[in-house]
């Protein structure tokens, strides 16, 4: 396996080569592969995978996808439900 730091020469998606893209267009997953960012938002619109080794993608990939205000929404339902759990621990303790 080539260098998993270093642009691999090929986008393993469309497979034309990743040499001569600009930074900005090229997307990195989080498992170090690289891709064009075109390319992996298209996949993304399916998938959650890595299409090279499958590997979950977080957040840092989701950002593709998930319109800004989805996710502070969800955020907002995480903090909430955090906070309820937390007061029935409470009850519970007392
Ligand atoms: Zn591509
Ligand atoms: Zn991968």
């Amino acid at each position: 396996m080539a260098d998993a730091t270093e642009p691999d020469p090929t986008c393993p998606i469309c497979l034309q080569a990743l040499a001569g893209t600009p930074p900005q267009d090229l997307h990195q997953t989080t498992c170090d592969h690289w891709f064009h960012a075109a390319c992996l938002g298209q996949w993304f619109r399916t998938k959650r995978t890595c299409p090279l080794c499958r590997t979950y993608q977080w957040s840092r990939d989701t950002e593709l996808q998930v319109p800004r205000f989805v996710r502070e929404a969800l955020l907002r339902r995480l903090e909430q439900q955090f906070v309820q759990e937390l007061h029935l621990l409470a009850v519970w303790e007392n």
